[in-house]
């Protein structure tokens, strides 16, 4: 069952997250697989998007913020868009779109950044926006300032989130064909030290040094990717951490922890069809002897023969009341 689980580090400025999406992960896998139109995702495809996946789903719990998190990377090489969506319910889907083969062993520069225009773009769009008000939006390249190409998603991320929050983090991702996974540790802002003390900052007022950060952060860059694929959160978090004090909340999971969920439905699409027009429908059923309509974020094929075709114009005939007939 795909999971999330919160903890603080007891009188730390640090906190932290662990993401495993199992079954989230798989569906989204299987989904493309039995896509005839693109077939499942090559290896590193697969590798990026779960990353992906794992690091929207962490960033989107890590901010109050009642909207989607929409992930995208716009490559200039063979991947030309990977887009993970994450509503604050925890429901995710993705998507990729290759527009060229992508050999097993692909870096993540030669797929997305081949010409150093690879942009990693995070989109908050609220769920109530006003009208003309636009979703916040950062973006970052996909390249260091020094111009060195990042080879680690998670590089990526903790360039945007040092740029865009000013706060230090630690990510570390993995992902294979069967879970992808993400570990997040952040220095939180302190605030109030003198107010909680009750009196005035003195001009020697301890400083949070960063110390504490810098041995947790320390300590989860230790955690490899075979570690975050394979053991299971309590097991991670023990191993790294069992000289800290950590604070743990009961994990998200199940309906309330991350899970797959897309929008569309054959009912949709069939009805994006019947808008489409009997002519145009028949003109493909003639031409490709059934109507195949792909969802891009699922992998979906919606498929029509026929007589599936011939009954959505039957049924929408029967369906419509003698008035709005008489109008076509
Ligand atoms: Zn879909």
């Amino acid at each position: 069952m795909s999971e999330l689980h919160k903890f603080l580090f007891d009188g730390l400025p640090v906190r932290g997250m662990l993401v495993r999406l199992t079954g989230a992960w798989t569906e989204m896998l299987a989904r493309r697989a039995g896509n005839t139109a693109t077939g499942p995702y090559p290896e590193p495809v697969r590798a990026l998007l779960g990353e992906m996946a794992a690091a929207a789903v962490l960033m989107q719990s890590n901010i109050k913020f009642n909207g989607a998190l929409v992930m995208q990377v716009f490559g200039d090489g063979p991947v030309k868009l990977a887009v993970v969506e994450v509503q604050p319910d925890l429901s995710l889907r993705a998507t990729a779109t290759l527009h060229a083969a992508v050999p097993d062993g692909t870096s993540l520069s030669q797929m997305v950044n081949a010409a150093g225009g690879g942009r990693c773009a995070i989109t908050l769009d609220p769920k109530d926006r006003r009208p003309g008000q636009q979703p916040y939006q950062g973006v970052v390249p996909l390249q260091a300032l020094e111009g060195q190409p990042f080879e680690q998603f998670s590089d990526v991320l903790q360039h945007y989130m040092r740029q865009s929050e000013q706060l230090d983090t630690v990510l570390v991702l993995a992902a294979d064909d069967r879970v992808a996974a993400g570990l997040l540790i952040q220095r939180m802002p302190v605030q109030g030290q003198a107010n909680l003390a009750g009196t005035a900052a003195p001009a020697d007022a301890p400083e949070d040094s960063g110390e504490d950060f810098n041995r947790i952060a320390h300590l989860a860059r230790s955690l490899t990717r075979a570690e975050l694929l394979t053991l299971d959160a309590d097991t991670i978090l023990r191993r790294l951490f069992w000289e800290e004090k950590l604070v743990r909340f009961a994990p998200l999971q199940g309906a309330e922890g991350p899970h797959f969920a897309c929008t569309c439905s054959r009912e949709r699409v069939a009805r994006m069809l019947q808008g489409l027009g009997r002519a145009e429908a028949d003109s493909i059923v003639a031409e490709q002897g059934r109507i195949e309509v792909g969802c891009d974020f699922c992998g979906q094929q919606y498929r029509f023969d026929a007589v599936d075709a011939a009954g959505l114009f039957a049924s929408a005939a029967v369906d419509q009341p003698p008035a709005s007939s008489a109008l076509q």
